[in-house]
């Protein structure tokens, strides 16, 4: 998911926060939705798609209060859920609060339990109503300290903004898996943001990261920090820079464009493979086709176009489908490929579908060889956090080794990056600061009652 928060009493809150949501579509196209104030009340006004489809009738008027929130929402399998919406606004003791959260929390059903003992009553599945029940029963005496103490009993991948009728605040959580940053508008303003790509939209300048275990209140005097919580080490979430985020956002300090030509660039020195051309999977391998073909001096070209109308392809229900799915998104361009040995650099594999089917499609256009190169080592464990990798059964790396995966999509060459690699591409986050258990099964949390088959909770 995406979220976006802006405390600014001269920018037209709602406009400004479309065009940063817009920024981050990339972290969610289920659905959308933006909290507003007039000082007195909230307000949401969200729906279903993406952001131009939810305000495809125009984007809300401004409500005169200096602070608004928003969110984008990334598709779950199972989820598609009207109710899920965020953000989420409640009515506490302390008054209206609206909530927007990034992540995956993973003491979900502990707390589930605990509230519905207590009589807490649930309007949604979402994890993020949980947080704002235990905000809303917290005995303590400010909104403030009210959060601060959820956010002590909440585990797992949270990156929030919250908003009050007057009061903006950003948290993170002390493992600082989901990135969230805070700008500053022309006008004196604030703005919090998962990636700075959406500051870049809005004008914004960057002025620092929220730190892991952080908790930020902004309002007219500015910003107060508080670390709430520190965890035994950083777990930045690797997948945010090898697939999740904008190529141009700096995340903790990494730029994630130079992140992903590291990879294509180690990549190269793990393989050096003899071929004619590199050509990227478009758009998610650009970046790391780019760095493979600068470090080889093999020419990077255009050998697969996509159809830029085309919406995401990820979740179809059967092969056929999916199969025309691909070829909908993605064609070749036949006198670039034919006859040639090919170097081709995807972000990832996780079913296989994908690489599959373009393998085909490159054999059909006359290709001499395939040789593929991803930058995600074989995705083998199910993420908790955040990145819809959870149903373990469908993750091909998790059943087939790389000789199986290989003649399962019917390349001649397969390599994934090593995670040594990766964490020498990521270079300026220590690798014990990074989370990588989607690759290597070590889990930083404790990981959520979930069942063998890797069923949601
Ligand atoms: P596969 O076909 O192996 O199941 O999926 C691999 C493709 O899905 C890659 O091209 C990768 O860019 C893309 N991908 C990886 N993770 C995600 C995700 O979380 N959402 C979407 N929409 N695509 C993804
Ligand atoms: Fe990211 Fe993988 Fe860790 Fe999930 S398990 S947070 S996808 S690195
Ligand atoms: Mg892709």
């Amino acid at each position: 998911c995406g979220v976006l928060g802006i405390y600014d009493k001269h920018l037209d809150i709602p406009r400004y926060i479309y065009w940063g949501l817009f920024a981050l579509q990339h972290r969610g196209q289920e659905s959308g939705g933006i909290a507003l104030t007039d000082g007195q009340d909230i307000h949401t006004f969200r729906g279903m798609g993406l952001i131009s489809t939810v305000f495809a009738n125009g984007v809300p008027e401004e409500e005169g209060g200096p602070v608004g929130i928003g969110h984008v929402r990334y598709s779950t399998t199972g989820s598609n859920n009207p109710r899920n919406i965020q953000p989420l606004a409640v009515y506490t003791p302390m008054g209206q609060l609206a909530l927007a959260h990034n992540g995956n929390l993973t003491n979900t059903r502990t707390l589930r339990e605990e509230l519905d003992r207590g009589g807490a009553t649930f309007q949604t599945t979402m994890d993020s109503e949980i947080i704002v029940n235990l905000i809303s029963r917290s005995q303590k005496d400010t909104i403030e300290e009210r959060i601060m103490e959820s956010m002590n009993r909440i585990q797992g991948a949270y990156s929030l903004v919250l908003m009050t009728k007057d009061t903006l605040y950003g948290v993170r959580d002390p493992y600082g898996f989901r990135p969230l940053c805070i700008g500053r508008t022309d006008e004196g303003g604030w703005v919090l943001a998962s990636e700075t790509c959406a500051l870049d939209a809005i004008g914004a300048k960057f002025v620092r990261d929220v730190q892991p275990g952080e908790f930020v209140q902004i309002n007219e005097k500015g910003v107060k920090s508080t670390i709430f919580a520190k965890a035994p080490r950083k777990q930045a979430c690797s997948f945010e820079y090898i697939y999740f985020a904008r190529p141009d956002s700096v995340i903790d300090g990494q730029d994630v464009y130079q992140a992903r030509l590291n990879m294509g660039r180690e990549m190269w020195n793990e393989t050096q493979y003899d071929a004619d051309i590199v050509i990227s999977v478009p758009d998610s391998g650009n970046t790391a086709a780019i760095g493979y073909a600068q470090a080889s001096g093999i020419p990077f070209k255009h050998g697969l176009i996509k159809n830029r109308y085309m919406g995401r392809t990820f979740i179809k229900p059967n092969q056929k489908q999916r199969e025309l799915a691909v070829r909908m998104k993605l064609n070749v361009v036949k006198s670039v490929v034919k006859g040639k040995r090919i170097v081709m650099v995807d972000d990832s594999i996780v079913r296989g579908t994908t690489s599959g089917i373009i393998c085909k499609l490159l054999h059909e256009a006359g290709a001499k060889e395939v040789y593929m190169c991803v930058s995600a080592p074989p995705i083998k464990y199910p993420c908790f956090y955040g990145i819809d990798t959870s149903v373990r059964k469908e993750l091909i790396a998790s059943t087939f080794s790389v000789e199986q995966i290989q003649k399962y999509i019917g390349v001649d060459k397969l390599h994934f990056i090593s995670i040594d690699g990766l964490n020498r591409a990521v270079e300026h986050i220590p690798k014990e600061d990074m989370c990588l258990a989607c690759f290597n099964n070590d889990y930083p949390t404790d990981t959520p009652q979930a069942n063998e088959e890797g069923e949601k909770y």
